[in-house]
C-alpha cells in the first residue's frame, strides 16, 4: 500500500490546519454537558459547517464537501492535533447520517441532514435501556399504530443513558412494533423530536456532577409516519447499520488517538524514570499501529470489501489504548499534580470507554465467533 498522500491531500490537509490554527477557540470552552457549554458547542459546530467542515464526507448537497474516507481521516488528524472542541453533533453527524444516508427516504434526508450538519438539531441516542444494555434485542419500549389509524404511531417506555440527551433535541431509538414479536425481530426505528408531548427527558448526574447522561420517557408519544427509518420491523438490520459506524471507523479515528499520543510523548520527555518514558514510545507506537490499520481498513472499504467484525477488533483495541494513555498521563504527572486539569478529565472518560459502543466483553465474544470461529 502507498502511503504517500498525493499534492491534493496534503493541500486539504493544509487548508484544513490553516483553518483550525485561525478558529480554535483560544481557551477550551465549558464542558458541553452543561447547559452554557452544550450551546458554546453548538455555535462551534456552526463555525465548522459555515467552512463545510463539519461533516467532509458528507455530499456537497447536504452541506459536506463529498469527501472520501481518506480525506475524513486526514481532516481527524489536523482536527485533534488543534485542541479543537469536541463535537457535540456527533451522534447524530457520525452515527445517525451514515444509517439515514442507507436507509432514509429523500424526504426524510432533505429534512434532516442540513438541520443535523448546523446543529440546529443536536441528536441524542436511545438505544438502551435498563434491562437491557448488552442484551438490546431484550428491549421492552414499545410503538403501536396510532388510534386515528392516519399511519401515525405511539411510543411507550423508558430509555436510559442517552448521551446528551439532557439538552439535545431529537432522539433516534429501537421500540419493538410487532408485541407478539421476541429478540431481535419485530422492531422498528423512530425518529422524534425530544419535546413531543408525553416525552420526559430526566439528567442523570455524573460524578462530576454534571448532566451527560439522560434517561427518557415516552408517554403514548405520537410520531408521525414520517419517523420511521427503513421500514417497519427493519429496525434491528437498521440498528446494526448505526453499530457498526460506532464500533468502527466513523465515532473515534485514529487521530484523536494519535494527538494524546503526541501529547503524552511531551510529558514523559520531563520524566526521570525510563520505564515510564518506554511506555509513553509504546503508547505512541500503539497508536500509530491503529492508523495504518485504519487506512488498511479504509482503503479496503473504498474496494467495496465491508468491515464486519473487524470493527469490533478496532474497538477493543482504541478503547484499551485511550486507557493505557491517560493512565500512563497520570502516573507522569505524580501525585503531586493538580487533581482537575485535561489528563484527568480525559482518564474518566476514557474509564467508559471499554463499556460504551458495546462492552468490549461483548466484543470479545464477537470476535471469538465470528472472527476466529470459536464455538458459542
Ligand atoms: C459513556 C457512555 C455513553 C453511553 N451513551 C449511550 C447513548 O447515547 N445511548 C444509549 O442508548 N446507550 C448509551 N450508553 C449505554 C451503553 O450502551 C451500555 O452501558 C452498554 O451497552 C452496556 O449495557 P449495561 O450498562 O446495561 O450493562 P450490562 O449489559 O448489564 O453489562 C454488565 C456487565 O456484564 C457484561 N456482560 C453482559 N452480557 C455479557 C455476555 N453475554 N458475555 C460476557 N459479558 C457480558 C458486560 O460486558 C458488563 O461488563 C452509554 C454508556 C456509556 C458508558
Amino acid at each position: 500500500m502507498d502511503l504517500t498522500f498525493s499534492p491534493r491531500r496534503r493541500a486539504f490537509r493544509a487548508e484544513v490546519r490553516a483553518w483550525l490554527a485561525e478558529h480554535v477557540p483560544a481557551a477550551p470552552l465549558p464542558s458541553m454537558d452543561t447547559a452554557e457549554g452544550f450551546e458554546r458547542h453548538r455555535a462551534w459546530e456552526r463555525e465548522l459547517a459555515d467552512a463545510r467542515l463539519a461533516a467532509v464526507s458528507w455530499p456537497r448537497e447536504y452541506g459536506g464537501r463529498g469527501a472520501d474516507l481518506i480525506d475524513w481521516l486526514i481532516f481527524e488528524e489536523e482536527y485533534w492535533a488543534s485542541g479543537a472542541p469536541g463535537r457535540v453533533s456527533q451522534n447524530g453527524i457520525f452515527l445517525l447520517a451514515p444509517t439515514l444516508m442507507a436507509y432514509g427516504t429523500p424526504e426524510q434526508k432533505a429534512r434532516h441532514l442540513p438541520r443535523m450538519v448546523r446543529a440546529d438539531d443536536v441528536w441524542a441516542q436511545a438505544w438502551s435501556e435498563p434491562e437491557a444494555g448488552s442484551d438490546l434485542a431484550a428491549l421492552r419500549a414499545t410503538a403501536a399504530p396510532d388510534p386515528s389509524g392516519d399511519g401515525g404511531w405511539r411510543l411507550n417506555g423508558q430509555k436510559t443513558w442517552s448521551s446528551r440527551a439532557a439538552y439535545a433535541d431529537w432522539c433516534f431509538g429501537l421500540f419493538r412494533t410487532d408485541p407478539d414479536s421476541e429478540r431481535h425481530r419485530g422492531l422498528t426505528y423512530f425518529m422524534l423530536p425530544l419535546d413531543s408531548e408525553g416525552v420526559t427527558v430526566r439528567p442523570i448526574a455524573q460524578l462530576d456532577g454534571e448532566h451527560g447522561f439522560a434517561e427518557i420517557f415516552f408517554d403514548d408519544v405520537r410520531v408521525p409516519p414520517d419517523g420511521v427509518l427503513g421500514g417497519i420491523g427493519q429496525g434491528w438490520k437498521v440498528a446494526m447499520a448505526t453499530t457498526s459506524s460506532e464500533r468502527g471507523l466513523t465515532l473515534r479515528s485514529p487521530g484523536r488517538f494519535m494527538a494524546t499520543a503526541d501529547r503524552l510523548l511531551d510529558l514523559a520527555r520531563g520524566s526521570a524514570d525510563p520505564s515510564l518514558r518506554d511506555a509513553a514510545v509504546q503508547a505512541w507506537t500503539d497508536s500509530e499501529a491503529y492508523r495504518l490499520h485504519t487506512f488498511r481498513a479504509a482503503a479496503r472499504l473504498a474496494e467495496g470489501v465491508e468491515l464486519g467484525a473487524d470493527s469490533s477488533l478496532m474497538k477493543v483495541f482504541w478503547s484499551e489504548l485511550d486507557l493505557r494513555m491517560h493512565e500512563l498521563a497520570l502516573d507522569l504527572l505524580g501525585p503531586g499534580a493538580p487533581v482537575a486539569g485535561p489528563w484527568l478529565d480525559g482518564y474518566l472518560f476514557a474509564l467508559a470507554g471499554p463499556i460504551y459502543a458495546g462492552t468490549n466483553e461483548i466484543q470479545r465474544n464477537i470476535i471469538a465467533e465470528r472472527v476466529l470461529g470459536l464455538p458459542r
